[in-house]
């Protein structure tokens, strides 16, 4: 298949490796052209470096996926002059998998709709690792018959291949669950300060929540405490996992959803706080296991 790339970053990049080795034809675009570097020089041949999406889009690509940081880049690429849906054909797909607010996502999907081009909102999780071994999951919303259609591309990139429902539901279904994982990750970070501040071995009192009612993933697989898991950020100085300023940014998405729905937050926004106040002391760019730190003593 000729397939279109637009975002070649820390997904990106290893999701168009992946596709260029299962043999599929790659045209490929992102402003920073150490990014295009990257793929091309493994490829030699099999890619081409395209200089807008503009290029991408009137190029014959019989499907175009983007892997972009948030919904103003999303805007961008689809929705301005040279942009894509200003210049594509009839009946090129679009596949957008980069974390935006469903909101967006719909109305990106009803412009592409109303000039005969399929849109689907594919968002995934599995962090940078699952990216690069293909085994990401993809929450897809849009129209079933198109997710039939490009499950085979999915299944390239992705394991757990899940249809979630109309458009932008693929996002509500991301939104939702990154929304848990902060909370969830916040609650362990607690419990586990509380517990060792009152004598407990960190390892002990992990074992412990693990096989009783507090057992949630942010503590069996990715405890926040130093030393309870090896190869977790948490054993690393929260260096590599996921960062603490892309998960305030999935709250922040959360909080934009649940007001269009008038749908009360008050730990997802709670959450988004601490975050908020992580992320000003200057630790963004650290793993969000490390918001344990607001609750250790230095
Ligand atoms: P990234 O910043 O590494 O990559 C984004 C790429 O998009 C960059 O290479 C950038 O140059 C490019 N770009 C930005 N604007 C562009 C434009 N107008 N035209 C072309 N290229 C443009 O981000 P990432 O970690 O690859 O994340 C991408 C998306 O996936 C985000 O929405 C993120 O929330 C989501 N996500 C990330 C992870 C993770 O662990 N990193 C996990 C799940 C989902």
């Amino acid at each position: 298949m000729k397939i279109g790339f637009i975002g070649l970053g820390n997904m990106g990049g290893p999701m168009a490796n992946n596709l260029l080795k299962a043999g599929h034809e790659l045209c490929v675009f992102d402003l920073a052209e150490v990014a295009v570097k990257k793929l091309t020089d493994q490829h030699l041949g099999k890619v081409t470096a395209m200089s807008a999406p503009k290029q991408i889009a009137t190029a014959g690509m019989d499907l175009i996926i983007t892997m972009l940081p948030a919904a103003a880049h999303v805007k961008s690429v689809y929705l301005g002059p040279d942009g894509l849906l200003a210049n594509i054909p009839q009946n090129t797909a679009l596949i957008d998998s980069s974390t935006i607010d469903p909101q967006t996502a719909r109305e990106v999907a009803a412009v592409a709709a109303a000039q005969g081009n399929v849109m689907l909102d594919a968002p995934v999780s599995g962090g940078t690792g699952g990216a690069e071994a293909g085994t990401l999951t993809f929450m897809v919303g849009g129209e079933e018959v198109e997710f039939n259609r490009y499950k085979t591309v999915f299944t390239v990139m992705g394991k757990n291949i899940v249809y979630c429902g109309g458009s932008g539901n693929g996002q509500v279904a991301k939104v939702a669950n990154n929304m848990l994982l902060g909370i969830s990750m916040i609650g362990t970070a607690e419990a586990m300060s509380l517990g060792v501040s009152l004598g407990m071995d960190p390892k002990v009192l992990a074992g412990i929540i693990n096989t009783s009612s507090g057992r949630c993933w942010s503590s069996d697989t990715y405890n926040p405490f130093p030393g309870v898991l090896e190869n977790v950020p948490s054993s690393r100085g929260y260096t590599g996992g996921f960062g603490s300023d892309l998960m305030l940014k999935d709250l922040g998405l959360a909080a934009e959803a649940a007001k269009l729905a008038r749908q009360p937050i008050p730990l997802g926004s709670l959450a988004q706080q601490i975050y908020q106040t992580f992320s000003l002391q200057g630790n963004g760019g650290l793993d969000f296991s490390a918001v344990i730190n607001l609750f250790r003593k230095k």
